[in-house]
């Protein structure tokens, strides 16, 4: 089985890199990609293990982009294997740091609304990635909120009344740092971008975006169907996977998805390794 899309808990995954490929193992999974939200390190741990453990592992990453004053995921694949990486992962470090600058920001707006939170805590459960997860954690933990999705509705959500601006790239800007270092570039989890797909994807293709994520643990089997066919029309390459992030997402399974309703053909990243090839 095949699942390229997975979080650890060098981002907002509860497992830690060597209990993911654990995990992988155990779910029958025998490619996996990690993409943590802006940072390596997960796949960079987890490599020894995958290695011992005859786990292909496929370096990716999730970055968080503005489109159109909307924030859209950007999955970034094969980010270990050409050059121009140095440059990449030297950018990822000014993505941490926004990253930095808001949390900062984000404890002074929740303060503000009563909430005894401080920084410390918060980075105590994210490490160097923490991010609005966490503070949702915290919030359920000292019982200002009766669940992770309460906490966003209500005060962490772009549209919630606690919610602080991050500086983020341009949607084009990510696409374009990840072909330079040699990756593809893929649209993370269609379904949750708000406005039309199709009528979008001229210009997504247009900055040099070269796949989709036709396959998620979010889509129906009609989504996924809808994905395919704009991927065949615009000639983007497909990715899928579950969006793995452990024990905060319990219903989500490593390459199976929710129920069973991943099912990623055999050789998609055979087809995307082609791809990279020519
Ligand atoms: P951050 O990168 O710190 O801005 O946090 C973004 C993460 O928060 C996303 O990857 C999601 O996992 C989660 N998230 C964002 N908005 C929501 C929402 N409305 N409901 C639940 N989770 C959300
Ligand atoms: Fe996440
Ligand atoms: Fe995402
Ligand atoms: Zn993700």
């Amino acid at each position: 089985m095949i699942d390229l899309h997975s979080h650890t808990h060098e981002s907002d995954g509860t497992c830690s890199p060597p209990q993911l490929i654990s995990e992988a193992v155990a779910a029958g999974v025998r490619v996996l990609g990690i993409t943590d939200h802006d940072t390596f390190r997960g796949f960079d741990q987890a490599a020894p293990s995958a290695r011992q453990a005859g786990i292909e592992l496929v370096c990716g990453i999730e970055l968080s982009t503005k489109l159109h004053a909307q924030s859209v995921h950007l999955l970034g694949y094969f980010l270990n294997e050409d050059n121009g990486l140095e440059d990449f992962r030297n950018w990822i470090l000014d993505m941490q740091a926004s990253r930095r600058d808001r949390n900062v920001r984000l404890v002074a707006r929740l303060r503000e609304l009563g909430f005894d939170i401080t920084l410390e805590e918060a980075e105590a459960r994210g490490r160097g990635m923490t991010g609005r997860p966490h503070f949702a954690q915290l919030m359920v933990e000292k019982g200002y909120v009766s669940s992770l999705q309460q906490a966003f509705d209500e005060y962490l959500d772009e549209t919630a009344k606690g919610y602080v601006y991050r500086r983020e790239p341009q949607f084009a800007e990510g696409v374009e740092r990840i072909r330079n270092a040699g990756g593809i570039a893929s649209l993370a989890h269609p379904v949750r971008v708000r406005g039309d797909i199709p009528s979008l994807l001229p210009e997504l293709c247009g900055a040099g975006m070269n796949a989709i994520e036709a396959y998620h643990s979010d889509h129906t089997p009609r989504d996924t169907a809808e994905y395919l066919g704009l991927a065949q029309r615009h000639g983007l390459l497909v990715t899928g996977g579950s969006d793995f992030h452990g024990a905060v997402k319990p219903g989500v399974s490593l390459g199976t998805g929710c129920r069973g309703n991943l099912n990623i053909p055999p050789d998609l990243v055979d087809r995307l390794r082609a791809a990279r090839a020519r």
